[in-house]
């Protein structure tokens, strides 16, 4: 058996979710893009097969098999389907709150049902006028005796009108700035919340990304998430732990396209030879493997951290790298893949261009490859602070 980053009982689970996503998933991929709908009949096949509950503990309903392999998880779906794969994702962003900072009762009352799939998941951070500025959000949460009022708007939210369960950000004090912010759970049938519209995309195409909407929206004082105060420190830090979900699906996606490249290589042939007999196209292909490993080195090093417990100013970089390599990786492969198919990579007959579509996003949500390498160099230069005080 080849050598591999994972164990033995790793490598059995990775090869139920490969069979589940090579079998079932991916003869759905081009139509799901295709038609641009919501796969539902993909949530009911990861709902039979318990998939959503490799994401929590078993406490909760989950499988308590940890962080890793819900990154290994998420990548070998995107190697097939990158929508699919941000259903994981999504589950587990929209999920974040209430782990890290729920109530029991909240946890109690959410966490096994989103585990089973019963209930989705969202997460609504952003608005028209803020994304990678997100403390500048102008929706805001009014005290009002026992309940909250919500009045504003998000943008770009995965999940909208499916999910039955939002974890929202509102200021509880407009002139606090970061402090000013608190974090709620939103169900999707409370009056005065609605989905104004669902945008239409590049890629992903099967999943929904729409505006938010609240007007006088009432929600239970119980379903603050924390307290007042702080929701920027509980978005931050959800984004830590989500952001390698979006590694692990351009992961999937990159390896995707190299796997597809490869094979093509093997029986296209011009000038008498295989194209994979030529120089140049075995540099492309060798140097997307090597990316596609390289990658998978970050990524898979965030999962084993989580999972031996290290401490969060740790994860905060970890992730950052990973989000970032990733991603990178995943536009610049696919890209190389669509070369290596020539005309027959740009039409829609064979998969890699959907590869490339579907790439980009990597590069923009849950933070923009920009805000990645900000939060890397920042956390690299308080890093070299304490590294030099403890010299001194
Ligand atoms: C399909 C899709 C799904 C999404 N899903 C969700 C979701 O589920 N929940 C959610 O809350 N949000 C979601 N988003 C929003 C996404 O996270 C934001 O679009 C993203 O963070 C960027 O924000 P922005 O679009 O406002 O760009 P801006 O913040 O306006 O950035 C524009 C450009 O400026 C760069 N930039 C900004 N600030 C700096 C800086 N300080 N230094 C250097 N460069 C900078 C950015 O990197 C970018 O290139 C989604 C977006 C899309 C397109």
């Amino acid at each position: 058996m080849p050598w591999d980053l994972l164990n033995v009982e790793q490598r059995e689970l990775r090869g139920l979710v490969r069979t589940v996503a090579r079998e079932r998933i991916a003869p759905r991929a081009a139509e799901i893009d295709a038609s641009h709908e919501f796969p539902w009949d993909v949530v009911e096949l990861y709902r039979e097969n318990d998939v959503f509950a490799l994401f929590h503990e078993e406490e909760f309903g989950g499988l308590g098999t940890g962080t890793l392999l819900s990154l290994v998880a998420i990548e070998e779906v995107a190697r097939v389907c990158a929508t699919s794969a941000l259903l994981l994702a999504v589950q587990e962003l929209g999920s974040l709150g209430l782990k890290l900072a729920g109530s029991e009762a909240q946890q109690q009352e959410w966490l096994p049902r989103l585990a089973s799939g019963e209930v989705l998941a969202a997460y609504a951070l952003t608005e028209s006028g803020s994304g990678s500025d997100s403390a500048a959000m102008r929706t805001t949460a009014r005290r009002d005796g026992d309940a909250y009022v919500l009045d504003g708007s998000k943008r770009f939210i995965t999940n909208a009108g499916v999910a039955g369960l939002y974890t929202v950000f509102a200021k509880t004090d407009p002139d606090g700035g970061h402090a000013g912010i608190s974090a709620f759970l939103l169900e999707a049938d409370t009056p005065g919340f609605a989905v104004a519209r669902l945008e239409p995309k590049l890629g992903i195409a099967g999943s929904t990304t729409g505006e938010l909407v609240f007007e006088e929206c009432r929600i239970p004082a119980a379903n603050l998430l924390g307290s007042e105060g702080e929701g920027f420190r509980i978005a931050m830090r959800i984004l830590d732990r989500s952001r390698p979900g979006v590694a692990a699906q351009a992961l999937g996606i990159a390896q995707g396209a190299t796997d597809y490249a490869l094979e093509y290589a093997k029986t296209r042939e011009t000038m008498g030879r295989p194209i994979g007999q030529h120089q140049l196209i075995q540099a492309k292909l060798a140097d997307m493997e090597t990316e596609c490993e390289a990658a998978r080195g970050l990524l898979y090093r965030f999962g084993r951290m989580c999972d031996e417990g290290a401490d969060e100013a740790e994860l905060t970089k970890a992730s950052a790298m990973a989000k970032l390599k990733c991603g990178d990786v995943a536009m610049a492969v696919t890209t190389e893949a669509v070369q290596i198919l020539g005309g027959y990579g740009y039409i829609k007959e064979y998969p890699v261009e959907r590869y490339m579509r579907d790439a980009k996003i990597t590069q923009i949500y849950e933070g923009t490859q920009e805000i990645q390498r900000l939060v890397i160099a920042r956390e690299m230069l308080r890093e070299t602070r304490v590294f030099l005080q403890a010299d001194a």
